[in-house]
Order: C-alpha cells, then sequence, then structure tokens
C-alpha cells in the first residue's frame, strides 16, 4: 500500500508488511533504497532538486517522523510510523536466519565500533562484512570497498540528505541489496544517545523527550514542524 504525499509516494505499510517488502528487495536481482522520511526531509527537498529526485526514485520510503504521520492523516491516510531505528534493528535480526551480510557506514570511529560491539553482542552471529566512520572525504573510496562485499543490508548513519546522496551513487556499484539511511540510529546503539523511555515511543512523543532531554534540538523541530503540519492542510485544501 502507498500513499501520495507532496509529489511523492509514501510506503503506508504496517512495521510486518514494510519489514516483507524490504525482504522482497533483498532478494530482488537489483540494488534499492530505502528511505525513512521526516518532515525536515519533505522541506529540503522543497529546495533540494537532486533530493527530490532521490526520494523519487527510491525504492521504499516510509514514515519515520510523527509529523509525516500527521500529515499523511491530515490528507485522509491512516498509517502506522515506522521509526528508522527499529526498522534497521529488525532488518540485522533478520539477516542471521537469511544469511544476509551487512555493511555499516556513519557516525565518528568510536561510535560506530561501540554500536557495532553491542549489536554484536546482542545479535550474536551477525555478519558485518564491512564498517567505515561517516568522515571520509573520497565516496568513492567507500564505494570500491562496498562493491568488493556487495553487502545484503547497508545501514548507512550520516544524517540527512547526506547519507541519501551517498546511498543514491553507491545503488550504482552495486549489484542487488538494499541501504538505508538511519540517521543517528548508532549513537543510540553505541549507548551516547539514550532512546526515549517506552511511554514515549508509544504515544509518538519521542520528540518531546528529545527535546527535553536536549534542548539545542529545539531550533530543529520549531518552527519547522509546526509550519510542516500547516503545509499539510495547505495541501489537503489546496493540491
Ligand atoms: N555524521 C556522519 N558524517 C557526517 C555528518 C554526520 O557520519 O558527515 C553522523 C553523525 O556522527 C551522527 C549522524 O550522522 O551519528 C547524524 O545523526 P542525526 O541525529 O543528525 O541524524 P537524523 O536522525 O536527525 O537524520
Amino acid at each position: 500500500m502507498n500513499a501520495e504525499l507532496f509529489g511523492f509516494c509514501i510506503d503506508t505499510l504496517k512495521f510486518e508488511d514494510a519489514i516483507n517488502k524490504a525482504t522482497a528487495l533483498i532478494n530482488s536481482s537489483k540494488p534499492s533504497q530505502i528511505i525513512t522520511i521526516n518532515p525536515e526531509m519533505f522541506t529540503e527537498a522543497e529546495v533540494n532538486k537532486e533530493f527530490a529526485e532521490i526520494l523519487r526514485n527510491s525504492e521504499m520510503i516510509i514514515p519515520d517522523g510523527i509529523g509525516v504521520k500527521i500529515a499523511l492523516k491530515i490528507n485522509g491516510i491512516d498509517c502506522e510510523r515506522i521509526p528508522g531505528i527499529d526498522f534497521a534493528k529488525k532488518l540485522l535480526e533478520l539477516s542471521i536466519k537469511n544469511n544476509w551480510s551487512v555493511a555499516i557506514i556513519g557516525a565518528k570511529e568510536e561510535v560506530i565500533n561501540n554500536a557495532c560491539e553491542n549489536l554484536k553482542k546482542e545479535i550474536s552471529t551477525l555478519n558485518i562484512v564491512y564498517t567505515h566512520n561517516g568522515y571520509f572525504k573520497d565516496n568513492n573510496e567507500i564505494y570500491k570497498d562496498l562493491s568488493k562485499y556487495n553487502p545484503d543490508l547497508t545501514l548507512v548513519a550520516m544524517g540527512s540528505p547526506k547519507q541519501e546522496l551517498f546511498i543514491y551513487d553507491a545503488k550504482k556499484v552495486l549489484t542487488k541489496g538494499i541501504m538505508v539511511g538511519i540517521g543517528g540510529s548508532l549513537d543510540v546503539w553505541s549507548g551516547n544517545i539514550k532512546r526515549a523511555p517506552l511511554f514515549f515511543r508509544k504515544t509518538g512523543t519521542e520528540w518531546l523527550y528529545r527535546t527535553i532531554t536536549q534542548p539545542e534540538r529545539l531550533k530543529r523541530i520549531f518552527p519547522a514542524l509546526p509550519l510542516f503540519i500547516l503545509k499539510a492542510i495547505k495541501y489537503k485544501f489546496f493540491k
């Protein structure tokens, strides 16, 4: 199932169905890009043509931010919010029984190392074939490595739109597999940043928790989030 929002096609699937679609993409014979979209990314697409084109050409877009869920609801579409971090974690868990090879790219060296160590403790036979921090100058070096390993699942945590641009070009060097942009997930898995307690996650108010605990994020949310909701209302009436 999918829906149209601001000219982009969003997969409005339940968590399990989204995982099934990702699995099918891994089993297909071409590389795919999965985007976990939030309101800031729609705003970026308005001013960044290349990014908009990437959104249009991606194989799957899942609604990550609560703002996206609200904007879809305003436009008559009910859907589940799928946090990118939970989606990626589930794929990592499934990689064991499916024999998927995994590549992880992004964050500072210490952060990615700690994250991978923690992930391996939790998912013991995780087959991580390649890792690299997210601070490199030459994308081609990393593309060369990726083409050598041709991983089934590549997670890229460099923030948006950097990670989406990186993944888009990586599609040209891989022959299979999925690549997912996962933003700050490595910071969470490394233990550097705590995820919101379950109450906030269940009620879709993770953003509120993050804003209270990291007040510097306030300028990222306001006025962006309320403006995004207003834009969704405008879109409903004047599409
Ligand atoms: N990052 C990176 N390379 C860069 C810029 C950022 O690897 O050139 C990493 C940064 O260390 C952090 C993540 O990307 O781990 C950005 O997380 P952020 O919370 O900004 O992403 P969001 O989830 O908000 O898109």
